[in-house]
């Protein structure tokens, strides 16, 4: 199918299945995919191992200082997208439990948007991107030809962060989770800069009730709407 060379902003709440739907549509329809908060947990994780993040605590000026000279990435690897700072590759590391504790903070703060935003813009210079995260939509990319803002009950999203937490050797338990989930979500929507919101223009997929297969129906009727696309192709999920 001909889809064109358009930028997808996919936004929405903590553990909604962006990234997964999003690297789904990605490959389906030969888009290059990007995780903007797997920068914002490159930086923390870097914060954390210079020492300027924890305890409970975050030197917002010395996390700056840190973040400046990171060469964090993105490397197609085996078909995936994976982050990578230098040469080496992050992608465990990012999703640990202790980054998940930070990275809300780190990420309001002004110096590191701005720092992440223009490697954002410098990554997506190709076109035919699909980004994921919070603010894609209303700030990083305004102009995106299709936005979506997805949403998924509470409690189907902490348990199934939850199991792929488990599922990776994490040990936490529900009610842990479900607290990061709720206060990820309040900070990220309360903050004054690039607070997450939905973007007017966006369409809302409530996946709650979904399988990602629907999802993909979902997408593709948009796509086939908005851009007059008259075939249909066969989707391999
Ligand atoms: O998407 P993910 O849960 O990995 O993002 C981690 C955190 O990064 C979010 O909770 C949010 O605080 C921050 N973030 C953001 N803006 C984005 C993407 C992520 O503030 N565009």
């Amino acid at each position: 199918m001909s889809i064109p060379d358009i930028i997808i902003a996919v936004d929405g709440y903590s553990s909604t299945g962006k990234s997964t739907f999003a690297k789904l549509v990605a490959s389906e329809f030969a888009f290059l995919y990007l995780d903007s908060g797997a920068m914002y947990r490159g930086v923390t994780l870097a914060g954390l191992e210079a020492g300027v993040i924890g305890d409970g605590k975050i030197d917002e000026a010395g996390t700056v200082r840190v973040m400046e000279p990171l060469d964090l990435h993105f490397r197609r690897v085996d078909g995936t997208t994976q982050l990578f700072l230098g040469d080496r590759c992050i992608e465990k590391e990012i999703r640990g439990w202790e980054v998940s504790q930070y990275v809300s903070p780190v990420s309001a703060v002004p110096a590191i948007r701005a720092w992440v935003d223009d490697k954002l813009h410098a990554f997506a210079a190709g076109g035919r991107v699909i980004m994921d995260g919070r603010d894609i939509g209303t700030t990083v990319f305004p102009d995106a030809q299709l936005k979506i803002f997805m949403t998924a009950d509470e409690g189907v999203r902490a348990r199934r962060r939850y199991d792929e937490l488990v599922l990776k050797g994490e040990k936490t338990t529900l009610e842990e989770v479900a607290a990061n989930l709720r206060d990820r979500d309040y900070r990220d929507s309360h903050r004054p800069n690039s607070p997450l919101r939905q973007a007017e223009d966006a369409y809302v997929l409530d996946n709650t009730h979904m399988t990602l297969h629907e999802e993909l129906v979902w997408i593709l009727g948009l796509l086939q709407g908005k851009f007059n696309i008259l075939d249909s192709p066969g989707l391999s999920c």
